[in-house]
């Protein structure tokens, strides 16, 4: 399957200011626009949707049929999800229904797979535009990044000033900061809300790999999330929902340094595993699971038996998607050596040496 139903109804807005058809797609577009409805109607993107309806398997695709070919996800790919969330109506008639947007690269962390483009811990602040408000008139899904998006305040002009009643919302934090009251009787209003919590470890391996975590404010933001959506726990000690329109979800994101510490990090958490989502890292190549040596991957396997089958299974796939890359190797051996690795590494850090 080569249609996807993103570029009818999706659009994304880097810090940057680029426009993107989703965040999947590996080019931006190449004009110039002074909004994001002006970038969804451009002859540009329209010629992207005739180059999917006309049947072209789009290269700029490749991550989505990377994601289909080992599966696993809630969503086998971004394809997915768009193909399940939206029909063929919008073929004929293109309706931005859902947006992606970073006002801003303001961030505090400096993770180790992060950039300029997506933290001002690398480089210059950047900015770009708050949309017209009207844009939002037919929106039911609106995705909030940043940086991190509680430090850029033009966040909450746009969170005051959307329709709010029949959108979902997601936001993806790195939790260093729990918002005030003021901004969570916004967040509550929105139709669905999807609080996405960035976590690539616990401890002293968060703080490793997203630099910047001070693991006992991670640990105390975690807890008043949770205080303020749930009321008690059950008997297995599951939390009950005072606010069952609210999820929080925990994302890990897959790489050299954090597949070996995904089972410990799910097993810290009070989160039933199919409440999680995750993702393979696909760039940086040195941080890619994929170029590794085989006895790595087979450690990293050993290290995650418990995992459910079905994410065994996607990781299994993934290892083997690619073979071993000396480059890539040689990189990371690299920064290995320029860097304190945290103890509760070392054991798996002898293994490239
Ligand atoms: S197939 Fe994937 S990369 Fe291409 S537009 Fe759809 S979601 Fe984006």
């Amino acid at each position: 399957m080569t249609l996807c139903m993103a570029p009818f109804v999706h659009m994304v807005q880097n810090p940057d200011g680029q426009y993107r058809t989703c965040c999947m797609f590996e080019k931006p577009l190449e004009g110039k626009y002074n909004d994001i409805k002006e970038a969804f109607d451009s002859e540009e993107n329209q010629k992207i949707r005739q180059r999917m309806l006309s049947g072209e398997h789009l290269p700029e695709c490749e991550k989505c049929d990377i994601d289909e070919s080992h599966g696993g996800k809630h969503y086998k790919s971004y394809r997915e999800f768009f193909n399940i969330l939206f029909d063929s109506q919008y073929i004929k008639n293109p309706i931005f229904k859902t947006l992606e947007i970073s006002l801003s690269n303001k961030c505090n962390f400096k993770c180790i797979d992060c950039g300029p483009r997506f933290s001002d811990q690398f480089g210059p602040t950047i900015k770009n535009n708050l949309p017209k408000f009207d844009n939002f008139n037919n929106l039911v899904h609106l995705k909030l990044l940043g940086g991190e998006p509680f430090l850029e305040k033009r966040n909450f002009d746009l969170l005051k000033n959307i329709p709010r009643k029949n959108m979902t919302l997601m936001l993806v934090t790195n939790n260093s900061i729990f918002p005030n009251d003021e901004i969570l009787n916004l967040l509550v209003e929105f139709n669905q809300l999807d609080i996405n919590i960035s976590i690539d470890g616990i401890g002293e391996v968060a703080e490793f790999v997203r630099y910047g975590t001070k693991w006992s404010r991670f640990e105390k933001n975690w807890n008043k999330w949770f205080d303020w959506y749930s009321s008690s726990v059950d008997s297995l000690g599951n939390p009950v929902k005072k606010r069952p329109h609210v999820h929080i979800i925990p994302h890990f994101v897959m790489h050299t340094f954090t597949a070996p510490f995904y089972q410990e990090t799910k097993d810290w958490s009070n989160i039933e595993v199919n409440s999680w989502s995750w993702d393979f890292l696909h760039n940086p190549d040195w941080l890619n699971l994929s170029f590794l040596p085989d006895h790595i991957k087979t450690f990293i396997l050993k290290e995650n038996q418990e995992f459910d089958e079905v994410l065994k299974g996607s990781l299994s796939k993934f290892l083997s998607s690619n073979s071993y890359s000396e480059n890539t190797f040689n990189k990371i051996k690299n920064y290995i050596l320029k860097h304190d690795v945290p103890k509760k590494m070392e054991e798996y850090i002898d293994l490239f040496f």
